[in-house]
């Protein structure tokens, strides 16, 4: 990298580069933040200037940046084996870290492939199960069911099962229809409704629709526990088991993406286990690499692997990527589940929340604030903004106020949330509440214009 001042490749940044997610010409106004190394929780910027990491940069860092124990195993494994193709060929990482995760499931989900992002771990995931009960007969099933609300990513078919209408609205002639249902949201409760409630009625609504129509549908598709791009939604668990057994009853895949919920961020190493229940089909990715590597994988059962095992190529599951698990991947994996294993990180990650909670307090009783929620190490709350103008652009100006109190910090619409790396010490915590707060101060007696 060439030193000195950065101000000359920032300003071609926004020619050359086309940014995720975002209209260009907002950039006329604001500028770009080029960061120019990370450390722990916090990234740096070409001029010295820190920002604390609230969410874990698109809720992919578990353990910080640069972090000393997963630099070192890539250090090592880029001079055994950078990549190799895994279509007739194997490599150690693979074989482990597919061991590894497929322990923690108990071997249930005792087989996993690879992709290399989570949109395609969920097309995976959802061709495997049309494809699986094709071998088996039924070439009826080629429907899906998400829920309102749902963001499952944004190619083709993980769009299809995305209600985010903003995303879809450009690209609706190229989706495949899909069944939406109810959210089991518990915002979505009468006042004192108990979020079991809210969790059992939108189940039944997925119930008439499986009696329906079962004969026609191979999978849902769920995020466990919190539906986190349409606004850190969280429910209750007796959704997953309730949505289990009508899976079961009416021969319907039950797939999982915990590719933001999953490896800890909501307390238990996948979502599923609070709700004490297996799925079909479990896509991962996001934190399972610790934020370094792109990596995604589909774990799924032995009875449908089995449904592919067979002489004929076209029973076979036909899908590959280039980097199908790349080993440095693959290692930065393994660095990663060294660490929740060795620094006992999910009892760690207990007393973590607790104290981000405590931190947040302040935060939580004013009263433009609404539906102030937590699980695990995701927290949340809505602000109440009345003026239309204002709402519009609440998060972009939230996002712009943050950075100057050293925070990256980006709100889904008026919904403010934290989802930080799991390394944060005790007084980056009362920075993060104490800095929130005051960006909320701040944002709420601006003008609405940004
Ligand atoms: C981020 C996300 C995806 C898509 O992952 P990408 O790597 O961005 O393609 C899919 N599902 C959920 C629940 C996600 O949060």
């Amino acid at each position: 990298m060439s030193g000195g001042t950065s101000a000359a490749w920032v300003a071609r940044s926004l020619h050359s580069v086309w940014h995720p997610c975002t209209q260009m010409q907002h950039h006329e106004t604001v500028p770009l933040v080029p960061i120019s190394h990370g450390r722990g929780a916090w990234l740096v910027d070409t001029e010295g200037r820190r920002y604390l990491d609230a969410i874990s940069s698109w809720w992919v860092n578990l353990f910080g940046h640069a972090n000393p124990r997963i630099n070192a195993a890539l250090k090592d494994q880029l001079d055994r084996l950078e990549h190799a193709m895994l279509a007739g060929f194997t490599h150690e990482p693979v074989v482990q870290l597919s061991e590894r995760l497929s322990a923690l499931t108990g071997n249930v989900l005792g087989h996993c492939f690879y992709a290399s992002d989570g949109a395609s771990a969920v097309e995976i995931a959802l061709k495997m199960s049309v494809h699986a009960w094709r071998n088996a007969g039924q070439t009826d099933k080629s429907e899906f069911v998400c829920l309102q609300g749902s963001y499952h990513g944004e190619t083709l078919g993980a769009l299809a099962v995305t209600d985010v209408p903003l995303f879809r609205a450009a690209y609706g002639a190229l989706l495949q229809n899909v069944h939406v249902v109810a959210s089991p949201d518990a915002r979505r409760g009468a006042p004192g409704e108990p979020a079991s409630a809210v969790a059992l009625r939108a189940a039944a609504e997925l119930e008439a629709l499986l009696e329906a129509r079962a004969g026609h549908i191979a999978a849902v598709i769920v995020e466990p526990l919190v539906q986190c791009a349409g606004g850190m939604a969280m429910y209750d668990p007796v959704y997953l088991q309730t949505v289990r057994a009508l899976c079961d009853r009416h021969q319907v895949h039950l797939i999982a993406d915990e590719i933001a919920v999953g490896c800890g961020r909501t307390g238990t190493f996948f979502a599923c286990e609070q709700a004490a229940i297996w799925p079909d089909f479990l896509c991962l990715s996001k934190g399972i690499s610790g934020g370094y590597l792109p990596l995604s994988l589909v774990m799924t059962r032995d009875a449908i692997y089995q449904s592919f095992y067979d002489r004929d190529v076209a029973r076979g599951f036909l899908h590959s990527h280039s980097y199908t698990g790349n080993p440095l991947a693959c290692r930065a994996a393994l660095a990663t589940l060294d660490i929740f294993r060795d620094d006992d990180v999910l009892a760690r990650n207990r007393a973590l929340a607790a104290h981000l909670a405590t931190a947040m307090a302040p935060l939580a009783a004013d009263p433009r604030i609404a539906n102030v929620r937590q699980r695990g190490m995701i927290w949340a709350c809505d602000a109440i903004v009345d003026d239309a103008a204002a709402a519009a652009t609440f998060s972009r100006r939230f996002f712009s106020a943050a950075l100057e109190h050293e925070l990256l910090l980006r709100p889904i619409g008026r919904t403010i949330y934290l989802m930080p790396p799991y390394i944060l010490d005790a007084q980056e915590v009362d920075f993060l509440g104490a800095a929130t707060q005051a960006v909320f101060q701040r944002v709420m007696s601006q003008e609405s214009h940004p």
